[in-house]
């Protein structure tokens, strides 16, 4: 039974499911109002699989209210296009844990959500490089935080990451200049042997 954001039935768990605009109720669960005036379910109710109880003293909500259970949401990727679910797990993480707004929801898949923080960390890397051109460790940073994007499924030039491998090598880690060389030297030649497209 699909209903509208706005009719809530108080006696209802709800979950945000399906898509981003419908509201799926979970019809055998019954709630009750606690001390602190929000509504939980009662003892000893079982979830579908893949879903979990929320709490909502933890969570920071708007005028939608907070969140009674999380579901599965099934997703599509904003960069990739993949479909991918935004797990239950993930939710109460985001919501409970990291304490984010609940109005704010996934859009990327986990793929595209790694490599975008490689690409972040990459940045910072040469931002600290760039304020710090006598540190070795802070040069070696540049093509360690590029592997991670190679990893990640990132393609990108690498004339920086060479670089401040020969500014590190100059500076004092020599070894370990060379063996990030070679690592990023090993991408490149798989990168050639890759067929187009
Ligand atoms: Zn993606």
């Amino acid at each position: 039974v699909y209903y509208g954001k706005d009719a809530i039935d108080p006696r209802c768990a709800r979950y945000r499911g399906g898509s981003d605009d419908d509201w799926q109720e979970l019809s055998s669960v019954e709630l009750e109002r606690g001390p602190d005036g929000f509504d939980r379910p009662r003892q000893h109710q079982a979830l579908p699989e893949g879903f979990l109880w929320a709490e909502p003293s933890c969570q920071r909500f708007g005028m939608g209210g907070p969140r009674m259970a999380y579901g599965p949401l099934q997703k599509v990727c904003r960069t990739c296009g993949a479909s991918f679910v935004f797990t239950a797990e993930e939710q109460k993480r985001w919501y409970e844990g990291y304490r984010l707004h609940t109005d704010v929801t996934a859009v990327h898949c986990a793929r595209c959500r790694e490599l975008r923080r490689a690409q972040r960390a990459y940045a910072q890397a040469l931002e600290a490089a760039r304020l710090e051109p006598q540190s070795a460790q802070r040069q070696l940073g540049v093509p360690l935080a590029a592997l991670e994007v190679l990893r990640a499924g990132g393609r990108m030039a690498l004339d920086k990451a060479f670089t401040h491998c020969r500014h590190a090598a100059r500076l004092a880690e020599r070894d370990e200049a060379q063996r990030l060389r070679d690592e990023l030297r090993a991408y490149l030649a798989s990168f050639r042997a890759a067929p187009e497209g």
